[in-house]
Order: C-alpha cells, then sequence, then structure tokens
C-alpha cells in the first residue's frame, strides 16, 4: 500500500463484489442480476441521438427520473433522492447520518461493515436467530441509525409492514434505514410509511427487479428533511452523481409497468420451480422473497457444491463464512438457467454418491 494513503485506511477491508468473470461462459446466478433485457422504451432510447448528448451534463436534480419514481409510489418527488446504484445512497447515510453509530445484523448486505469502518463508526453487530431470523426486540434495544436489508440477504427472509413500523414507533429519536433491494420480489415496501414517519429512509434500486444493474441506479425515499440532507452531501461530492443515460432508462423502466410485473411474477415462479427441485433432492432452504434462495445440501458441503457447480459452467455466490459456510446463494435466472442448475446438481450428487 503506498505511504501517501491516510493511515486510517490502511486496514480498511473493501466491499469484495460477486465475481464477472471473463475466462469462460458462465450460467450467472451469483450477483442477483436480472436474466431479463431492459424494457424496449429502454433499449430503443439507446441511440445514437442519445449518446451524442453524453456531451452534456446529467440533470443535476434529476427531476425526471424522480418524478417517474414518486409517480410510481404516489409520493410527492421532495421524498425522493436518486443515487448512482442504491450503494451510494446507503453511503452518504453511513456517512452522514450516523452520528450516534450504526447497528445491524450479523449476517445481512456485506456493505453496511464497510461502510461503517470506513466512516470509523460506533457499531452493534445484533446476530440472527438460528433459523435465521431477525428478533425485532433484539433490534430495538440498539439506539444507533439502524440499517434493515428487508428482505435480508442473503437468507432472503422478510418482516412484514407492521413489524417495520413497530420498530420506527419504538424510538422517534432514532433514524431506521430500510434496504428494499429486492422487496419487489415478493414483500410489502414500507414506503408508504415515509409520509407518515420522519424517522424512517426506504432504499431501493434499479439493480435487482427493473434490469438496470450496470446503468448504477437507486434511490432513497424519505421525509423531506432526510432528502435534504443526502442532497447537501450530493452537492458536496459529485452533483452529477447520476449520468444522462441512466436518468433517462431510469424514468422510462418505472413507467413500464407491465414488463416490470412480468419480469417479477418470472422470477417469482422461476423461484418456486428451483425450490420444489432442490427440495427433491434433499435441500433445505430459508423461505426465500427475494430473486435468490439461500440453499444447503444434506449430502455435500457448501464449498463442494460451489466448485461442482462452477466446474459445470454454473456460477453460483459461496460466502464461506462462519454460521453460513454450508449454504450457497443462488440467483433465480430463466427457467433454462434453473433447469440447467437442476442438471448440473444431479450430476454432482450422482458423482458425490459414488
Ligand atoms: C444489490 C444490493 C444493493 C446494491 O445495489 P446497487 O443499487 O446495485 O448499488 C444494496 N443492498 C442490497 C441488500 C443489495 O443486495
Amino acid at each position: 500500500m503506498s505511504r501517501f494513503l491516510d493511515t486510517k485506511f490502511a486496514a480498511l477491508e473493501a466491499y469484495v463484489p460477486g465475481e464477472q468473470p471473463r475466462d469462460k461462459k458462465y450460467i450467472k446466478l451469483n450477483t442477483n442480476e436480472s436474466p431479463f433485457p431492459p424494457c424496449a422504451a429502454v433499449i430503443e432510447a439507446m441511440n445514437g441521438a442519445a449518446a451524442a448528448d453524453l456531451r452534456l451534463y446529467s440533470d443535476p436534480t434529476s427531476v425526471g427520473v424522480k418524478r417517474a419514481i414518486a409517480d410510481f409510489y404516489g409520493v410527492a418527488p421532495e421524498y425522493v433522492f436518486v443515487s448512482n446504484g442504491s450503494d451510494e445512497s446507503l453511503n452518504f447515510l453511513f456517512m452522514a447520518f450516523c452520528e450516534n453509530g450504526a447497528a445491524y445484523a450479523d449476517i445481512t448486505y456485506g456493505f453496511y461493515q464497510v461502510f461503517a469502518d470506513l466512516y470509523q463508526k460506533k457499531t452493534t453487530v445484533v446476530p440472527l436467530e438460528d433459523d435465521f431470523t431477525l428478533d425485532p426486540a433484539k433490534l430495538k434495544a440498539t439506539t444507533e441509525t439502524l440499517f434493515i436489508a428487508n428482505p435480508n440477504a442473503p437468507t432472503g427472509i422478510c418482516f412484514t409492514p407492521d413489524v417495520i413500523e413497530s420498530l420506527v414507533t419504538a424510538n422517534p429519536e432514532r433514524l431506521i434505514v430500510v434496504d428494499e433491494a429486492y422487496i419487489d420480489f415478493g414483500g410489502e415496501s414500507v414506503v408508504p410509511l415515509t409520509q407518515k414517519y420522519d424517522n424512517l429512509a426506504v432504499v431501493q434500486t434499479f439493480s435487482k427487479s427493473r434490469q438496470l444493474a450496470g446503468a448504477r441506479l437507486g434511490f432513497t425515499i424519505a421525509n423531506p428533511a432526510i432528502i435534504e440532507g443526502l442532497e447537501k452531501i450530493k452537492y458536496s461530492t459529485n452533483p452529477y452523481n447520476v449520468n444522462r443515460l441512466t436518468q433517462l432508462c431510469g424514468a422510462l423502466s418505472m413507467q413500464d409497468r407491465a414488463y416490470f410485473d412480468k419480469t417479477r411474477t418470472a422470477i417469482i415462479e422461476n423461484r418456486a420451480y428451483t425450490v420444489t427441485e432442490l427440495k427433491k433432492r434433499g435441500f433445505t432452504m430459508t423461505d426465500s422473497m427475494t430473486n435468490f434462495i439461500f440453499a444447503k445440501s444434506d449430502k455435500i458441503s457448501g464449498k463442494a457444491y460451489y466448485d461442482g457447480l462452477r466446474e459445470r459452467g454454473v456460477l453460483v455466490r459461496y460466502f464461506g463464512k462462519a454460521r453460513i459456510s454450508d449454504y450457497v446463494r443462488i440467483t433465480i435466472g430463466s427457467r433454462e438457467e434453473m433447469e440447467a442448475l437442476v442438471a448440473a446438481t444431479d450430476d454432482i450428487l450422482a458423482k458425490a454418491g459414488e
């Protein structure tokens, strides 16, 4: 490491994204992307004229995409902040809304820990129960800004809105950030609660259910006072945080509700198929409300399953962390991709049984 790097960052452990391999063509079920292309309006809009406009700065107020998000959720645009992926929203929330520290689960989105370390926040880590659920009473006992991935990752387990509301009302002096990256695959969003409570921020992304992972677009919905704070941080770091093409794609994709419903329904159906098939083969899974499943074999280790799939051209995510080292996380892809996963699984189990 360079001797010019601030010493306080020397020991920082950065976030490690899932592999984006180039060595060969994999069935890619490791980073929770959509198997479907963006909606037709997005593909059509990515033309020569849109590219020519790249000479111009993007709209720093992101007014078009903000309005589309506000319309979708039936909130005023003043309740919406847009960011370069939802990771940027989370970055700003850790940077500027955690004076009293940050609390989150021991098994959850890995970036929370990285941001907390980056900003050297005091943290409280709440352990999941043995069945990977989160006990609301243990969350209520914390006092820091609380980050909850709902549904949680990589477990896929989801709280209902009444549980989140009980956390929000338990302590009006503490901010709760609900990361709803996977909410469109079966859970119920708490965006409506932002109209009632000023200590709740809901973070969402276009990466998982809207086919725009590579465009980098996320947003936060919260009381306008919180949005104002996020805007202040944005204008103090990168006023043009969302590029022109992404603003355009985001607005168009929000407006095509039919395609959104069609694609998320397909994922939910493919998830049901995969769960059924893996159960038949002796796997146990958490009750996933997301576009992935968290699965454990009764015959082979998590690492052996991950390696076996990889050898057969199927890439999934293996964490190898305490408590979850028996599990792999499998993104739900197209039906063909899930059939290929099941076939590869059969082959792995047959070889293991020999
Ligand atoms: C994928 C993911 C994000 C980040 O999404 P981007 O918008 O692509 O930055 C945030 N939170 C959770 C829980 C995720 O799984």
